[in-house]
C-alpha cells in the first residue's frame, strides 16, 4: 500500500472519501487515502458523477498515450508480426513468427532487447550495431530501427482512432480551457498523435524524443511528467496524471502530482494502486461527469 500522502504542498484539508457518501464499493477498494488539490485551492473532488474526480478543477492534466489515448499496443504488435514475417522468410527461419512470439519476447521491452531476444529464440545471432544503425543493416539496433519504419507506415495506411472515452474527456476539458500535455516515452508519439487526428490538441508534447535531446530519465523517474507540468507552467500537486503502466503511475506518485489516475487497460486495478494511483479507472468516460456529456 502506497504511503497516505507524499505531497506536503497539498493544503485542502478534506479528504475525497468525506465528499462521497457512500463510495461505491469499486472506487473504495482502490482509493488510497491522498488528498489531491485543484486551481482554486479546493479539493479535485467535485464529483462530477458523485463518484470520481473533476478533472476539471486540475492545474493541468498530463496524459501517457499508448493504453491510454491510444489503443497502440495492438499497433506494436501488427508492425513486429510483419516485420519478422519478412525477415523471417527471407532468412529461412523456423518456426515461423507467431504472435506468442510478442508477449514471450518483445512486449514490454526496449526495442533492441526485444529483438535480440527472439532471435536468439531461434539460434539466431546478428551483430548489435549502433541506434544509428540504417534500417536495411541486418544489426539487432537495424532490424529495431526496420521495426519502426513499419510502425510508421502501419500507422499511415491504417490510422489509429483514440478511445472514445478518452476523446469525450479530452473535450469535457477543452470546454473549461483545462490544460492538457501528452508525456510518452514513445518516439512515435506525434505520429500516433497525427495519425489520430489529435495532435492539435496537446500544446505541450514531451516524449521519448524530447527525452533523449533534453537528457530527461525514462518512467519510472518522474523527470518527463515534470517537464510536461512546467511547460504548462502547472504545479504538480494540483495536476494530474492519467498512466496505464506501471511504470508511469510510479512516476506520477514520485513526481508528487496530485491526482495520479490508473487507467486498467490489463495491468490490474491492484497493482497500479500499489504503484501509487490514488484512483483506477477501466476507461477514460467514467472521468467524464453528466453535466459534460
Ligand atoms: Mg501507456
Amino acid at each position: 500500500m502506497p504511503p497516505a500522502s507524499r505531497c506536503s504542498s497539498c493544503r485542502p484539508t478534506r479528504s475525497w472519501r468525506s465528499l462521497v457518501n457512500p463510495w461505491p464499493p469499486r472506487v473504495e477498494r482502490h482509493y488510497a487515502g491522498r488528498t489531491p488539490t485543484a486551481r482554486d485551492g479546493g479539493s479535485v473532488t467535485s464529483l462530477p458523477d458523485a463518484n470520481l474526480p473533476d478533472l476539471r478543477r486540475c492545474d493541468a492534466v498530463l496524459f501517457d498515450l499508448d493504453g491510454v489515448i491510444t489503443p497502440t499496443a495492438e499497433v506494436h504488435m501488427h508492425s513486429w508480426r510483419a516485420m519478422f514475417e519478412e525477415l523471417f522468410a527471407q532468412w529461412g527461419i523456423e518456426p515461423a513468427y507467431t504472435d506468442q512470439d510478442y508477449f514471450d519476447h518483445l512486449d514490454g521491452k526496449k526495442r533492441y532487447d526485444g529483438v535480440a531476444t527472439l532471435l536468439r529464440s531461434r539460434d539466431v545471432e546478428v551483430p548489435w550495431g549502433d541506434p544509428s544503425d540504417d534500417p536495411s543493416l541486418d544489426t539487432v539496433c537495424g532490424i529495431g530501427n526496420r521495426k519502426n519504419i513499419v510502425f510508421s507506415r502501419v500507422l499511415a495506411e491504417e490510422g489509429i482512432a483514440a478511445y472514445p472515452g478518452s476523446l469525450a474527456l479530452l473535450d469535457a476539458l477543452a470546454a473549461v480551457g483545462t490544460p492538457v500535455a501528452v508525456v510518452s516515452s514513445s518516439k512515435n508519439a506525434r505520429d500516433v498523435l497525427t495519425a489520430a487526428g489529435i495532435l492539435d490538441r496537446f500544446p505541450v508534447i514531451v516524449d521519448g524524443a524530447t527525452a533523449e535531446r533534453d537528457g530527461l530519465p525514462s518512467k519510472p523517474a518522474p523527470d518527463m511528467f515534470l517537464a510536461g507540468a512546467r511547460q504548462l507552467q502547472a504545479v504538480p500537486a494540483r495536476s494530474a496524471v492519467l498512466e496505464d503502466a506501471l511504470s508511469g503511475v510510479a512516476a506520477a506518485a514520485a513526481g508528487g502530482f496530485g491526482l495520479v489516475i490508473g487507467v486498467d487497460r490489463g495491468a490490474g486495478a491492484a497493482t497500479l494502486t500499489a504503484a501509487g494511483a490514488h484512483v483506477v479507472v477501466g476507461d477514460l468516460a467514467e472521468l467524464v461527469g453528466p453535466a459534460t456529456r
